[in-house]
């Protein structure tokens, strides 16, 4: 029997049988050849079978495969495109936490993409995927067509290495009989097709999504504050804290404004969740009579201690400052807890952790990393604590009345 098939290949483009006039492409006239052995092929587009396409010549050494041949065509319609959009996905993730099998679907947006270029089967390094696209910021997007066997390991990892987004498309459920030029659009639009393969902000959900639930089962505890009392200074931020002491004026001005006001403490929280965050140390340093640009260690210092610690991952001189200025003068009494609440109104962009959980002995993230700060503070000599507590369990107080008293204690430091 002669073979019959789907496809054939016009001016360097594929055709879909289905896709020909049923008068004017009948058999020879539809001026195609085959992709495998480059010969002529017959259009058949009679009523009695379905439409397919067949050698001119029988060549028994020919013989495409009909979900070969679909594979390559859908991959060779999507290297044409130049945009695409990946439909929002739920994708599934499980992983082991705190001996618990957890099984947290991410729900990932939809991508629209714009390609500046795209190519099927360009060889990089080691790898070979289906389709390559360069993004319009010059980075590359991988698609794999599947109709057989997934993305084995091997071949993901080596695409990881040059790619920095890669999907993949199940086309396996479509029949062998080939579908047309305008279903592949559909085809592209149904989410259940879809897989990401490589995806940073795939990545930071499930970072996120594992360290909640390392969290929520944590006893957060201080190791040791061994070192503490020596300040880690941080590199610098020398540009933003120049624009800080040019904003120094404005930052008196203000404060002058809202204290003649009679402000509430409240209302002054409120306000300074509003400022930027340069403005916001601008104040701070104007509270504290602080020169930006001389700006001492313990307002600026590295914090933690490891990549899974709590940590406030903004540069340490644009909350540490604000902090103290809070925390640091008067005679209250406060917890690391109440801090961080105070901190998630007052400067809410500086706060953003996006570990939602509590640990089992209730500090919130960013109220761990607050505490941690807290303490190498006390052991620093610029706050007290009732030091009879485990060191979890403290409530701070300050240790100066006045600014005065800070400027004291940091002249004879
Ligand atoms: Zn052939």
């Amino acid at each position: 029997m002669s073979v019959q098939f789907a496809y054939g290949r016009r001016a360097d483009r594929w055709v879909y049988v289905g896709d020909l006039d049923g008068e004017s492409d009948r058999g020879l006239k539809c001026g195609c050849t085959c992709w495998d052995c480059g010969l002529p092929l017959q259009a058949h587009l009679g009523n009695q079978k379905a439409w397919h396409f067949q050698h001119a010549i029988e060549d028994r050494n020919c013989n495409p495969q009909p979900m070969t041949l679909l594979h390559a065509f859908i991959r060779d319609e999507l290297a044409l495109r130049r945009s695409l959009t990946i439909p929002a996905l739920r994708e599934p993730f499980t992983f082991d936490e705190a001996g618990i099998h957890w099984s947290h679907p991410l729900d990932v947006e939809a991508h629209d993409l714009k390609f500046t270029h795209g190519a099927s089967e360009v060889r990089l390094d080691g790898v070979q995927p289906d389709v390559l696209f360069e993004l319009e910021d010059g980075q590359r997007f991988a698609v794999e067509v599947r109709y057989s066997h997934a993305v084995d390991e091997e071949k993901l990892k080596l695409i990881r290495r040059c790619c920095s987004l890669a999907a993949e498309l199940d086309v396996s459920d479509l029949p062998a009989s080939g579908i047309s030029v305008a279903k592949v659009t559909q085809v592209l639009s149904e989410a259940r097709r879809w897989r990401w393969l490589v995806n940073g902000r795939i990545d930071a959900m499930q970072r996120i999504a594992t360290n909640n639930a390392r969290w929520a089962y944590t006893d957060w505890t201080v190791r040791r504050t061994k070192g503490f009392e020596v300040p880690k200074a941080a590199n610098p931020a020398t540009a933003k804290l120049k624009e800080a002491a040019r904003k120094l004026p404005l930052a008196k001005a203000e404060l002058e404004r809202l204290s003649t006001q009679g402000i509430s403490q409240a209302a002054a929280r409120n306000w300074l969740g509003q400022q930027d965050k340069v403005f916001r140390v601008a104040v701070a340093c104007a509270a504290l009579r602080l020169d930006p640009l001389d700006l001492p260690v313990f307002f600026s210092q590295f914090t933690h201690a490891g990549p899974s610690d709590p940590a406030i991952k903004h540069h340490p001189y644009s909350w540490q400052v604000v902090l103290f200025m809070k925390f640091g003068i008067g005679k209250a009494r406060f917890t690391s807890q109440e801090a961080a609440r105070w901190a998630a109104i007052a400067m809410p962009d500086r706060m953003d952790s996006a570990v939602t959980t509590l640990s089992i002995n209730r500090f919130s993230w960013t109220a761990a990393a607050i505490h941690r700060y807290f303490l190498r503070l006390e052991a620093q000599g610029l706050l007290d604590s009732d030091d009879s507590r485990k060191l979890e369990a403290r409530v701070f107080h300050s240790k100066f009345r006045t600014v005065r008293d800070l400027h004291l204690f940091l002249g004879a430091c």
